[in-house]
């Protein structure tokens, strides 16, 4: 029986809650599918420093590093907030573990299932089916580590600089990784860049068009970052994957966020490659949401799709991450609904955290 290692990393806030059921599905998931895990419980973020004194404790990076993939909640609140920035639980965490762990490759999917289309600020009319894209955002070059980087005076006068710099292995690995996303999806693959003004984006569609040779099923396409951004708006269902370096990823996926209606729906991965399957850090989009939490009403779905991916991504169990996906998208159809989904419609059955963790376990 295949075993896998994995560090849960619950957090703060509603993370340990929306943890708890997506560790509950994955029992049932073992049990079905036959396979196992091997599970290390560490403090992180705010239960990091409360705990052991630092967000990411030494003991938490090493089973992160004795793991095969790491399963993350949400870390950061209130009661952490007037820390210094470095220390905080956001910065202090998920930033060294994505350096730590050159995750380069950032997945987001941004599912509005046909149900929910109410939930989304866009026309129900111009979204009637719903959509599901996934965002490949390159997660460890561009403008947010590109080097010069500077802030102070200059001949005179005060300047900052930022350098957009990235390497060629660089994009040939993350377009491998969207072009292989776009291969197991409806093969079609969008590249996001801006290269009528830079030659970064330049050199980036080069290397798109060079790689797109090795995979002749899947259909490229280029659209500029800007058009991209009215485009996820105006008609999402045009895109499947699309694929954009670091700081247009950072903007794209949170506008894409919003036009799926739910923080609570979105799952995540950053990836980097291991042995012979990815290794990864797999938590939900949204954060520790200190406004719900310990009510018992958050929405799991997130940090269950989340660990779906992992299954997907790093234990490459297919059939049972296809059985995460299929078991949401019945309970959703049958009209289960978290607070942050009800519109008190007919049908709808209202059921918290816990309830929505029962009724995927009885849809699998
Ligand atoms: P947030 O994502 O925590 O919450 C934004 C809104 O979405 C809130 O109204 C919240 O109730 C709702 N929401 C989020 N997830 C939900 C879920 N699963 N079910 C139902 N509703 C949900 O963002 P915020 O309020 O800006 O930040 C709160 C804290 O989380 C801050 O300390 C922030 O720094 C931290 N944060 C952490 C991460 C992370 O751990 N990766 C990401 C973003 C924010």
């Amino acid at each position: 029986m295949n075993t896998y290692k994995i560090a849960v990393l619950a957090g703060d806030g509603i993370g340990p809650e929306v943890m708890e059921q997506a560790l509950r599905v994955l029992d049932a998931l073992e049990k079905k599918h036959g396979f196992a895990t091997e599970r290390t419980a560490c403090f992180v973020g705010g239960a990091g420093i409360d705990n052991c004194g630092k967000a990411l404790p030494a003991e938490t990076l090493a089973a992160c590093e004795a793991a095969d993939a790491i399963l993350f909640g949400s870390v950061g609140g209130p009661k952490w907030d007037s820390l210094p920035p470095d220390e905080r639980p956001e910065r202090g965490a998920l930033l060294p573990l994505r350096k730590h762990f050159s995750l380069y490759a950032n997945l987001r999917p941004g599912i509005c299932l046909p149900e929910l289309v109410e939930a989304s600020p866009i026309k129900t009319a111009l979204i009637p089916n719903g959509f599901d894209i996934l965002c490949v955002r390159e997660l460890t070059g561009g403008m947010y580590f590109g080097e010069p980087k500077f802030y102070g005076e200059r001949d005179g006068e005060i300047v900052g600089i930022d350098t957009l710099v990235y390497k060629k292995s660089e994009v040939e690995r993350i377009a491998r990784v969207a072009f292989e996303a776009a291969r197991g999806r409806s093969k079609k693959l969008c590249s996001v860049d801006k290269a009528n003004v830079l030659a970064s984006s330049v050199m980036w569609r080069e290397v798109m068009n060079s790689i797109s040779a090795e995979y002749p099923e899947v259909e490229l396409t280029h659209m500029y970052v800007d058009n991209a951004a009215m485009q996820l708006v105006r008609h999402p269902g045009q895109f499947d994957v699309l694929v954009t370096e670091n700081t247009f990823g950072d903007i794209l996926t949170d506008e894409m966020a919003i036009v799926c209606g739910s923080l609570g729906m979105l799952p995540s991965a950053s990836l980097c490659e291991g042995a012979d399957s990815f290794f990864g850090l797999y938590e939900p989009s949204g954060g520790s949401a200190p406004d719900i939490a310990g009510k018992g009403i958050a929405n799991p779905i997130a940090q269950i799709l989340s660990m779906g991916m992992m299954l997907r991504y790093t234990c490459r169990e297919t059939a049972a991450a296809d059985d995460v996906d299929r078991a949401v998208r019945a309970v959703i159809a049958a009209g289960y609904r978290t607070a942050d989904l009800a519109t008190g419609a007919a049908g709808e059955i209202r059921v918290g955290t816990a309830g929505m963790g029962d009724a995927i376990i009885a849809a699998l």
